[in-house]
């Protein structure tokens, strides 16, 4: 079903702030501040954990359930390892996962304490490459970001240090007639954007719910889920809808028993992954909301990888939670792509849902 997106300028406008914000898991600031800007007229109070993750609070006609909506807003990045004395040029470990065939002629963006420096992720060229060589992909240990300089002292000169962190340089875009987005840190700020617009929309239209909701930008998720068990704590919630970017399936070469969804079909419902099995009941629950209410769901399943669900549905005593996903390509790399139409009808059925997670139901879900 096509329906006429509910975006206006400003969201869209929110939405490529966030995603060219710079945040690699452990900086996060940047993003969080953007966030807090255009969350404060629609939250009744703001929370926060002590690592820097942020919670929107909107009470509605009940306190209980305490409904957590959580999205990371931390991206897959780079901190500098060290600087070659000779050439001046970087070394680097990753910040989250990276495969290393992604990274090569790639620009980064370093933020050192005398501003922000762009450099391109270089290696040995093929040209000088042994035929043997050229045979292998080129590890990670091999490879040095270039800031264009020539040495130790020149790169130190421009503020860099051991320890800087640094991200993909990558604008956002609209394609495909505006339909899909392109850009970087999809993963998860598509996630943090829907939960967001999801409580902005319910704020402004005045939209009641059982329930108060926590909108969480939760940070380090790239690194192990660290800013989700910390916001578990502060939050104590009934209940959780973690929504994540899912791997799109509509890529040569992916087979559907690898990745089942594919892009411009509507958000995801993860199955099971190696962080957690969902709730069953829950999960059920929304399956038939989503039918109910005529936004489109696949189901999908991650044999690896894991969300900020993995840590929150154990947390305290546990709590019933689920991973909604909106497809997306291409994720942890420069440039991912994301169908806006899905975005759309992720936001639409996370508010469905809140709407619907009063007492009875969310006790229903853990009830022997
Ligand atoms: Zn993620």
């Amino acid at each position: 079903m096509v329906r006429r997106l509910s975006f206006n300028s400003k969201a869209i406008e929110f939405l490529r702030r966030l995603t060219e914000a710079f945040a690699p898991s452990g900086f996060e600031r940047e993003a969080v501040k953007i966030v807090k800007e255009y969350m404060k007229p629609y939250s009744d109070e703001i929370l926060t954990d002590k690592l820097g993750s942020i919670v929107f609070v909107k009470r509605g006609d009940y306190d209980r359930p305490h409904v957590l909506l959580a999205g990371h807003v931390d991206e897959v990045g780079f901190v500098i390892s060290g600087i070659d004395e000779n050439t001046g040029f970087l070394t680097f470990n990753p910040l989250g996962g990276w495969w290393d065939q992604v990274l090569l002629s790639q620009r980064v963006l370093i933020r050192t304490e005398r501003g922000d420096l762009y450099g391109v992720i270089a290696a040995k060229p093929p040209h000088l490459l042994t035929d043997e060589e050229r045979q292998k992909p080129i590890d990670r240990r091999n490879m040095y970001i270039d800031i264009g300089v020539s040495s130790a002292k020149e790169a130190a000169e421009l503020g860099v240090k051991i320890g800087d962190p640094a991200v993909p340089w990558s604008p956002f875009m609209l394609i495909n007639n505006g339909r899909v987005a392109m850009g970087k840190a999809f993963d998860d700020r598509i996630g943090t954007f829907v939960i967001m617009e999801a409580t902005r929309r319910i704020k402004e239209n005045e939209i009641r719910h059982p329930n108060t909701i926590y909108a969480a930008a939760t940070v380090q998720e790239e690194v192990g889920a660290r800013g989700a068990q910390t916001v578990a704590h502060v939050v104590d919630p009934d209940v959780c809808i973690v929504v994540e970017v899912d791997i799109a399936g509509d890529v040569p070469g992916i087979k559907p028993s690898e990745a089942p969804t594919r892009m411009g079909r509507g958000p995801s419902l993860c199955t099971y992954d190696s962080s957690m099995i969902p709730n069953q009941p829950f999960k059920e629950f929304v399956i038939k909301v989503a039918k109910e209410t005529g936004i489109p769901l696949q189901l999908s399943q991650i044999a690896r990888g894991g969300t900020d669900a993995g840590r929150i549905h154990i947390s305290r005593a546990g709590c019933p939670s689920v991973v909604i996903g909106v497809p997306t390509r291409h994720i942890h790399s420069h440039v991912g792509l994301v169908n806006l139409e899905d975005v759309e009808n992720t936001i639409r059925l996370v508010i469905e849902l809140v709407k619907r997670l009063d007492r009875e139901t969310v006790e229903s879900f853990v009830a022997i």
